[in-house]
Parts: structure tokens; C-alpha cells; sequence
């Protein structure tokens, strides 16, 4: 049983989660009967829903096989497939994937693969890698201090190396109260600013999450803000590494959220969806250009876990693509999000509190406020959120909170991001719990 103070699992008299018995599609079912709509995907990981026969006949299938062989003594043919098979679903020269268990590990992976990429080159000084505000990198110090959720961080700041450095293009409340494309993407220009600070010579890598997920609710930069991003990377000699553990594996349409706005990444953090939540599963993507001198340098990746590359989690992975690509999945997901958006317009035409409705394919954010017009954020939004979630649960609909802290201004937003095998009758279903949870609130 889980106390929900220290989320520990420990035995207790009383149960504060419900015990979840099984799962079939979108919902999940409590030991009491009770039905759930997932329409958050868990933490947006269950992309391909729950109980799916081709997962689970490949988790038994490699199980029968082998579950462990170390990576540094032998490789399987599930890691082996798997990579292929990501090289050939991402964009541009991605094909070398060093795979992990937490999207923690892949950016961390993928900051020190930038920073040896320059050591192998023999530039000793690239040692920083520069991040936005509101954004999440994951819990581990490393990329908790890329990180720009506060509330994450508070606690923690004494152990944390560095701290993000500019503003994440959040045009829905523009911090210099610009409009794009007319501001000239001042956001962006920030960081060229910072790096004439900081000095290139310093600087290895940018990270950013193409959508802005847990600290924002679905955050989606204007049409050139990346192309803008890219070019002050590429005039510094800094590399562009894409946080993709939310946005990857089909989440917003495409493989890669970058493919929306054509720009390839020098290396991808992905995780979440690659397992599905069938088993634990990351990776770094990295680029050719960026392998090739630690190919012919050093030859080894510096880094690495005891379960990394493990061919169970490998071939769930693997199950998890195949089902993708057979079932075409991704490409319905533009479909599917443009008419969930459209049935949440129509929530917001009844409720004011729906101040924002923003986001890209099954990743949808919706931000709270008092007032639609001037956009006043509520005293206390993360308690708004709570009790959204909690009403939520009651009717029978799971959603995920988002916002960067407790602070008042950006702890007002929910994610809706269902699994990508959603129904339309399952999105008329999501709808309409959530409107009672709508109702409940207010
Ligand atoms: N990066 C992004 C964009 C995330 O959304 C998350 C988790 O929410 C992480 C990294 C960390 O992933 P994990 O919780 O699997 O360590």
C-alpha cells in the first residue's frame, strides 16, 4: 500500500491509492469494479494502452529466452533489433542508440555523451550544458539541475551543479509581452546572450523539450522559435540535444516531436512511451557526426547501468514499435488530438477557467484562471489542480497535473494525453467524465 505523504510502499491498515486489478485499452479497473478512463497514459507512458496481447506474448516469448545478459559481455538480438529499427523510424542520421531505464538516465546520458563528443575532439573546456525554465529533465541531481521545475528542485538545491538560464518561449504569458512572430523571438535570442556571457569555448550542449511537458502543460513554441534555437547553437559550435522521454514515440504525431518544425537534433533523450509501461525502457539517440570521433577515439560510451540494454525491456520495446508502425498508429494521432481539442473548445466556451488549451497530437495542456480575458492566475493553482484531479477521479477519468511549482503562476495546468490507440467514442467518453469533473469544480 502507498502513503501518498512519502510515497512509500509500505503495509498499512488503510489504503490512500486505489488498488488497480487489471487494465484492458484506455481504462483501468480497481479491486472495488471501478472503471477508470487513463486519459493521462499513467505518467504519459501507456501509449498503446493497457493488456496488449502482442506486448505481452513478446515480454513471455524473450523471457523463455534470456531476461539478462550485461551489456560490456554480450549484446541480444532485442537490443540489436530495436536499435535498427529506431534508426530507421527517426529522422535524419539518429542511428546509434545507448539504451537505458529512466528517462532520468537518457538525459543524463545524452549531457555526458555531448560533453565527451568535445573531450574525443580534444576540447577539454566544453564542460556546461545550458536549459530553459519550466522545464523537466528528470529527478536524478544531473538532470534535476538542467531542470527548471522549482518545486523539484527546492529541496535539493544545495546538491545541484547548475541551474537553467533562460526562458522557455510560454507565449501564452510572454514575459516581455510579445507576440510572435512579430517579438523576433526574443526567448530564443536569450540564449544567445547567455553564451556571449558564459563564452562558447565553455559551453557543450542546449536542452530543451521540444513541448514543454510536467513543468508546463504542454508548452509549444511558435513556427520558427527552433529554427532560431538551432542556428545559435549551430553559429556557437554548441550541440542541440531534444528531451524526447514525453514528447518521442509517437506522442505528438510524428516519431520525434522535432520532426514539427523539420529540425534534427545532434542527439534525443527518449523513455515513457518507448516501454509503454510494459517494462522500463530509455535511451540517448545519437546522431553519426556525433559518434564518429568517440568511434574513432576512445571507442566507448562513458557511461552506462547494470540493466541497460536488457533484452526484456528491449524486446518490449521492440513489440511496443511494431505495434505502432503495424497498426499505423501515429499517423491517426494529428486526427484524433485536432478533435479532442476541438470537444475541449467547446468546455472552455462553458467554463472561464479554461484559460489556455494548447499542445500538439495526444499531448494536450489546458491552463486555469480566473478570468479568460486577463488571464489572472488563481491565489493557489496547484490546490485548483489537486481538486480537479481528485473530482476527476471520482468520475471515473485520470488526468496529470503540470506546472513548475507551487508559486501561483504556473501550477495551473493539467496534461490530457490518452493512450494513442484512443477511440473516437473513448474521446466522447474522456469528455464527458471530465466536463463532470468540470462541473464538480466549480
Ligand atoms: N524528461 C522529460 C521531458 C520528462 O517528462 C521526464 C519525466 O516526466 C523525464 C525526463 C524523466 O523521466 P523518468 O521519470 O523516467 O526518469
Amino acid at each position: 500500500m502507498t502513503d501518498t505523504n512519502t510515497n512509500l510502499i509500505k503495509p498499512m491498515l488503510e489504503t490512500i491509492y486505489p488498488v488497480i486489478d487489471y487494465g484492458k485499452g484506455v481504462y483501468l479497473y480497481d479491486k472495488s469494479g471501478k472503471e477508470y478512463l487513463d486519459a493521462s497514459s499513467g505518467a504519459i507512458t501507456a501509449n498503446i494502452g493497457h493488456g496488449v496481447k502482442e506486448i505481452i506474448d513478446a515480454m513471455n516469448e524473450q523471457a523463455k529466452r534470456v531476461s539478462f545478459v550485461y551489456r560490456s559481455q554480450f549484446t541480444s538480438e532485442a537490443a540489436e533489433n530495436l536499435a535498427k529499427k529506431i534508426a530507421e523510424l527517426a529522422i535524419g542520421d539518429l542511428n546509434w542508440s545507448f539504451f537505458v531505464n529512466s528517462g532520468s538516465e537518457a538525459t543524463e546520458t545524452a549531457m555526458k555523451i555531448a560533453i565527451q563528443y568535445w573531450q574525443e575532439k580534444g576540447i577539454f573546456t566544453k564542460n556546461k550544458v545550458l536549459s530553459r525554465w519550466m522545464s523537466y529533465h528528470g529527478i536524478t541531481l544531473g538532470a534535476l539541475s538542467m531542470s527548471g521545475h522549482t518545486g523539484r528542485r527546492a529541496r535539493f538545491i544545495p546538491l545541484l551543479e547548475d541551474f537553467p538560464v533562460i526562458h522557455p518561449p510560454y507565449c501564452y504569458r510572454c514575459p516581455y509581452n510579445r507576440k510572435a512572430p512579430e517579438c523576433g523571438y526574443v526567448c530564443a535570442q536569450e540564449l544567445d546572450t547567455v553564451i556571449k556571457r558564459i563564452g562558447a569555448e565553455q559551453i557543450a550542449a542546449f536542452i530543451a523539450e521540444p513541448i514543454i511537458g510536467a513543468s508546463g502543460g504542454a508548452i509549444t513554441p511558435p513556427k520558427d522559435y527552433y529554427r532560431v534555437i538551432k542556428e545559435i547553437c549551430e553559429r556557437n559550435n554548441i550541440l542541440f540535444i531534444a528531451d524526447e522521454v514525453m514528447t518521442g514515440f509517437g506522442r505528438t504525431g510524428p516519431m520525434l516531436a522535432c520532426e514539427h518544425w523539420d529540425i534534427e537534433p545532434d542527439i534525443v533523450a527518449l523513455g515513457k512511451g518507448m516501454g509503454a509501461g510494459y517494462a522500463p525502457i530509455a535511451a540517448a539517440l545519437v546522431s553519426d557526426r556525433i559518434m564518429e570521433p568517440i568511434l574513432t577515439g576512445s571507442k566507448i560510451v562513458m557511461s552506462g547501468h547494470t540493466l541497460s540494454a536488457n533484452p526484456q525491456s528491449c524486446a518490449v520495446s521492440l513489440a511496443v514499435l511494431e505495434y505502432l508502425d503495424k497498426k499505423k498508429i501515429m499517423k491517426e494521432v494529428a486526427g484524433k488530438g485536432a478533435y479532442l481539442i476541438k470537444e475541449l473548445e467547446r468546455l472552455q466556451e462553458q467554463y472561464p477557467i479554461i484559460g489556455d488549451i494548447r499542445g500538439k497530437g495526444l499531448m494536450i495542456g489546458l491552463e486555469f484562471v480566473q478570468n479568460q480575458k486577463d488571464k489572472t492566475p488563481f491565489p493557489r493553482a496547484f490546490l485548483l489542480t489537486q481538486k480537479l484531479i481528485q473530482y476527476a477521479e471520482r468520475c471515473g477519468i485520470i488526468i496529470y497535473p503540470a506546472g513548475a511549482g507551487i508559486d501561483g503562476v504556473n501550477g495551473d495546468a493539467i496534461l490530457i494525453a490518452p493512450p494513442l490507440t484512443i477511440k473516437t467514442v473513448e474521446i466522447d467518453e474522456l469528455v464527458k467524465r471530465f466536463h463532470q469533473a468540470l462541473k464538480m469544480l466549480t
